[in-house]
């Protein structure tokens, strides 16, 4: 199939830069797996106008929106291979057909690495979470930790408190520095060096981590950084430049989304060092808008 298009992901950044797309009547294919990053959680919060939405009941309304338009498709599938074409695109291959795009808009998000500690993944996106703007507030008040998993950590900790009394638990790895260590016992946070060594709840609840000294403290919501990565197969073969992020390699963007390689350009997480979903909102935006631009003046 041949359209002017691809966007590879379905999700906030795919569908919002789609929405610019039609709008300017241009062809778009979205190839999407449907698997977002917050299919964990039942509800997205601090989205303008969706607080408290399911991420499925976004996708659908965004899904069915798209539909009004007649040079939107979208298609169930996970791409498996793109190569730039010697005509000035790109051919997209998912296993049961095959697209030429001019343009290609990379939005398949990023990989999430927890750390391997029984009872975490059971409560993720619940009660185990790593966002205070996403989930904090349905949390609050309530004895919550800090697992330090990365150096930015003991910073996420100072920040804690404002929801509710807050541990950081080192792991033994992470260990604050008299600056970082100052702040927080400003910050009335408590520092805990003996690891994590489960999580004990009821699969949305936690209620207790069990500690490698043998004890076990309450603990009603524990923050987590994931290491991210956006360098997937098919951005490894594009080649499109990396760089790192606070927690992880991210595509290298310009303001208008393009990335290092012809005619590719990348939305959303991937390429977004802040992340959330009103921020691969506006990215999806931004990159729908200049591949529209890139159309009529390339
Ligand atoms: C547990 C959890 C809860 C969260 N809660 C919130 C919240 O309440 N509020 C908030 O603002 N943010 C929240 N976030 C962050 C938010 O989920 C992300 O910022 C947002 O989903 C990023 O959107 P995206 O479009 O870049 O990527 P994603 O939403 O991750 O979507 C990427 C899409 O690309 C598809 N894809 C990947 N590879 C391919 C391929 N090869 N072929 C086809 N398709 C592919 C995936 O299947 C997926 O559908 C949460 C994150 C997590 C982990």
């Amino acid at each position: 199939m041949e359209t002017e298009v691809v966007i590879i992901g379905g999700s906030f950044a795919g569908l919002a830069a789609a929405m610019q797309l039609v709008r300017g009547l241009r062809k778009v294919v979205v190839i999407d797996a449907g698997k977002p990053r917050n299919r964990f959680a039942s509800h997205s919060h601090g989205i303008f106008c969706l607080d408290g939405k399911s991420p499925l009941e976004i996708k659908t309304t965004a899904l069915s929106q798209l539909r009004q338009y007649p040079t939107f498709t979208f298609v169930e599938a996970q791409v498996i291979k793109v190569a730039a074409n010697a005509e000035n695109g790109l051919l997209i291959h998912t296993a049961e057909n095959s697209f030429f795009a001019k343009k290609l808009i990379l939005a398949s998000g990023v990989q999430d690495e927890l750390p391997n500690i029984p009872g975490l993944l059971e409560h993720w996106g619940k009660s185990v979470i790593h966002c205070p703007y996403c989930h904090g507030y349905e949390l609050s008040n309530r004895e919550l930790g800090v697992l330090a998993n990365h150096p930015l950590s003991a910073h996420q900790a100072a920040m804690i408190p404002d929801w509710g009394p807050t541990t950081l638990f080192t792991q033994g790895n992470f260990m604050p520095d008299d600056k970082q260590l100052t702040m927080l016992t400003k910050r009335g946070v408590k520092v805990e060096n003996a690891p994590i060594t489960g999580i004990n709840g009821d699969g949305k609840n936690i209620t207790s981590v069990a500690l490698a000294d043998g004890s076990e403290r309450a603990l009603q919501g524990l923050y987590v950084a994931p290491k991210i990565s956006a360098i997937t197969p098919i951005v490894k073969a594009l080649n499109c430049e990396s760089e790192d992020s606070p927690l992880g390699e991210i595509i290298k963007v310009n303001e208008f989304k393009q990335t290092s390689v012809s005619n590719v350009y990348a939305a959303g997480d991937m390429s977004n060092p802040m992340q959330n979903g009103s921020l691969a909102i506006t990215s999806g935006v931004m990159a729908g808008i200049s591949v529209h631009q890139s159309l009529i003046f390339d």
